[in-house]
């Protein structure tokens, strides 16, 4: 199959979960007019998985069958899509790759407030200090399409909103 490049502009939130991508993504597709896509309910709402991780005591997700879900979606261009993991996705999807990053402190606070606690929050506090997602974008997309942003506080997401917002229009413009 020949693969289609997107007709307008892509953006991919990514990050730990808890370091605000879903807050962020809703708010930018509702201010530019994009459709928002949580990969997490598009593999709920098609029932998309594959197995079960019995570390995580959670389904896993089938990656192949959720981009085949979305291609035509990403190939019409206007999405907003959240996902705390980023390497799966065909790359000519994406014009801008955000990557969310939170101080471990604020990050575990919240965490805790979702309910998260032993292993599950340990991991993933861990993976923020490691710089996990960080590194995984910069290895699955073009560093200049890369754009790591500071998720710690409500000033730091409306700056965030306005800098994606300023990219959007150059996107579209170019
Ligand atoms: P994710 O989608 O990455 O798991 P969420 O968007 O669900 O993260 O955010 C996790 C929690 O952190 C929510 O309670 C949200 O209100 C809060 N939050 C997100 N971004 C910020 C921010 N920049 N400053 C303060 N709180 C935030």
């Amino acid at each position: 199959m020949a693969e289609s490049l997107p007709r307008g502009p892509n953006i991919l939130i990514t990050g730990t979960p808890g370091t605000g991508k879903t807050t962020l993504g809703q708010e930018l597709a509702g201010r530019n007019n994009l459709k928002y896509i949580n990969i997490g309910e598009v593999a709920k709402e098609n029932d998309l998985f594959e197995g079960f991780d019995e570390e995580y005591q959670c389904p896993l997700m089938d990656e192949d069958r959720v981009i085949d879900e979305l291609e035509d979606t990403m190939v019409e261009g206007g999405n907003i899509v959240d996902y705390h993991g980023c390497e799966f996705f065909p790359e000519r999807w994406f014009h801008l790759v955000i990557v969310l990053r939170t101080d471990n402190s604020i990050l575990y606070e919240r965490l805790e407030k979702r309910g998260y606690s032993g292993k599950k929050l340990q991991d993933n506090v861990q993976c923020e200090i490691f710089r996990t997602i960080l590194d995984e974008a910069l290895e699955s997309y073009k560093e200049n399409i890369v754009q790591e942003l500071k998720s710690n506080t409500p000033e730091d997401m409306e700056e965030n909103l306005e800098k994606i917002s300023t990219w959007l229009n150059q996107l579209n413009a170019s």
